[in-house]
């Protein structure tokens, strides 16, 4: 049946079903006019939004509804690690044509409500317009920090120590393999960091309450783009040792058979979601182990904050590595 058939108030009826109401910091869920939270004593609003459009973020031969959904709510939540917050809330609106089957946006929906609540938000609302065209999502996510331990991208300081989490350039990985089979099939493991992106919000809070973390930034446009808006927040430079770059072996092996540079990747690839911090170079051996020990995460030292501005790419050898493109930027051709 299609969206048309089953109409707006029986697609919503359908939804609402499938999420149930209030909880949590949630006191008035979906089905009303509006949600309501419960704001925690001492702490602040954190507001985020993220679009996804057909075409330009995914391809549905490549997604299916469940993870379009998912992977538009997981990229929203990203913005929440990187400044240290808890999810609490996600709304989300969705423009899609009304000669679409229900059931796919049903699915996507459910998709969206599953991921939302895997991270410890609820998916409270949202809003549907029947359109032609590609398939978008604005996903809009509220949470909270406590007051005055939110993490900025200014705070860096000359001397700080430059750590990364987790692994660089396999959601590039994923992507590249997509583009180069035109379908799935192969290369599973970086495909499915390009599809279900892992939000660091556990680390993110833990950082947020770490003595000696000074800014941080979650990496969606690319490494050395990413790192470039906090240095230029911060007023300092940053220089990027190549070497130090944490590669997957799955990364590595795609680049092998695609022959392609997986440095590249990790450079300028984007939509890793890892989180970029900047922190007291002091700290940094104790901060890479409370993480992996408390949150499960591997974090890397991969640089070091200097005086200056920009972001310089080095070898161990001293030689300047100069990336052919700098990263995501929604309005270059
Ligand atoms: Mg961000």
């Amino acid at each position: 049946m299609r969206l048309r058939d089953v109409g707006e108030v029986g697609f919503l009826r359908s939804v609402q079903e499938a999420l149930g109401g209030s909880g949590g910091a949630v006191r008035v869920g979906i089905g009303d006019d509006a949600a309501v939270i419960e704001c925690p004593a001492g702490e602040c609003l954190v507001l985020t939004c993220d679009a996804a459009v057909e075409g330009r973020h995914f391809r549905r031969e490549w997604l299916s509804p469940s993870e379009i959904g998912g992977r538009a709510v997981r990229c929203a939540l990203s913005d929440f690690a990187a400044m240290g917050a808890r999810p609490a809330a996600v709304l989300l609106t969705l423009v899609v044509s009304p000669a679409e089957e229900a059931t796919m946006a049903q699915v996507l929906v459910k998709g969206a409500a599953q991921a939302a609540e895997a991270y410890g938000a609820r998916l409270v609302g949202g809003e549907t317009v029947g359109n032609q065209g590609p398939l978008t999502l604005d996903v809009v996510a509220a949470g909270f920090v406590p007051v005055g331990r939110e993490l900025r991208r200014s705070g860096a300081g000359v001397g700080d120590a430059l750590l990364v989490s987790g692994t660089l350039g396999d959601s590039a990985a994923g992507l590249a393999a997509l583009e180069a089979m035109g379908v799935r099939g192969d290369f599973e493991a970086v495909i499915a960091r390009y599809i279900r992106p892992e939000p660091r919000t556990s680390l993110g809070a833990l950082l947020a309450e770490c003595e000696g973390v000074r800014a941080a930034i979650d990496i969606s446009d690319g490494l050395v783009r990413d790192a470039g808006h906090l240095a230029e927040q911060s007023g300092v430079g940053i220089v990027v040792l190549a070497e130090a770059l944490p590669l997957s072996p799955e990364c590595r092996a795609a680049a092998e058979r695609l022959s392609l540079d997986p440095l590249q990747w990790a450079l300028a690839g984007g939509e890793d979601f890892e989180l970029l911090f900047a922190a007291d170079a002091e700290r940094a051996a104790e901060i890479v182990e409370l993480a992996q020990r408390e949150a499960g995460v591997t974090v890397t030292v991969i640089g070091e904050v200097v005086e200056g501005r920009g972001v310089t790419v080095v070898r161990e050898d001293g030689a300047e590595i100069v990336p052919p493109s700098i990263g995501w930027d929604q309005f270059a051709d």
